[in-house]
């Protein structure tokens, strides 16, 4: 079977698929946008989690590009995959760190033996991405993971919550693999 790539408008928490993807920061312990919206929706066992993969794990905090699972707490979805996207610098070209963000994900989903995962668009708030070439970077990286793995995914879910966003995604999804 292979992999559906789909847009959703809307709000990521609400999502019902197997993984849910959080543009988290390093910290793992919340913040606003996406995070702040699991944290809430999700309730305190997520961060419960987050605060013991950091005393365990990443003392120093998770870094940029990686991924990491928790459980969902009281979201429709059964994992939280925490992420934390590359904050946008002009000086620098940061794209690498998050197309990893992107493959480090599905690697984890793929784990887990997640079927279905949603992603937001991940770095394009509070971190200032662009959001086209954060679209265009979101679908070729998940194109390349898919072609490299066709049966690992029954659906990949882009998850965006405006119309300027969903149209930057259509667009991006239009245009040739
Ligand atoms: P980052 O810090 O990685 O930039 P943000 O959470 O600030 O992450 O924003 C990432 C993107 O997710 C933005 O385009 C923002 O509009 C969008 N967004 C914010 N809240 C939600 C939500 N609840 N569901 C889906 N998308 C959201």
């Amino acid at each position: 079977m292979s992999t559906s790539l789909t847009l959703i408008q809307g709000d990521i928490t609400e999502q019902a698929v197997d993984a849910v993807v959080n543009a988290a920061n390093s910290s793992l312990l919340g913040g606003g946008g996406v995070d702040g919206a699991i944290h809430r929706r999700g309730g305190p066992e997520i961060l419960d989690e987050c605060r013991a993969l950091r005393a365990a794990q990443y003392g120093r905090g998770l870094p940029t590009g990686q991924a990491v699972a928790t459980t969902a707490g009281r979201l429709p979805a059964r994992w939280v995959i925490h992420t934390v996207g590359p904050v946008w610098a002009k000086s620098e070209d940061r794209s690498e760190l998050l197309a990893s963000c992107y493959r480090e994900s599905l690697r984890v989903a793929g784990d887990l033996g997640a079927r279905t995962v949603a992603f937001p668009a991940v770095s394009t708030g509070v971190y200032g991405w662009p959001l086209a070439d954060g679209a265009r970077t979101a679908v070729a990286t998940v194109r390349a993971a898919v072609a490299a793995s066709p049966d690992a995914f029954d659906e990949i879910r882009f998850v965006v919550f405006d119309d300027r966003a969903r149209e930057t995604y259509e667009t991006a999804l239009a245009e040739e693999g």
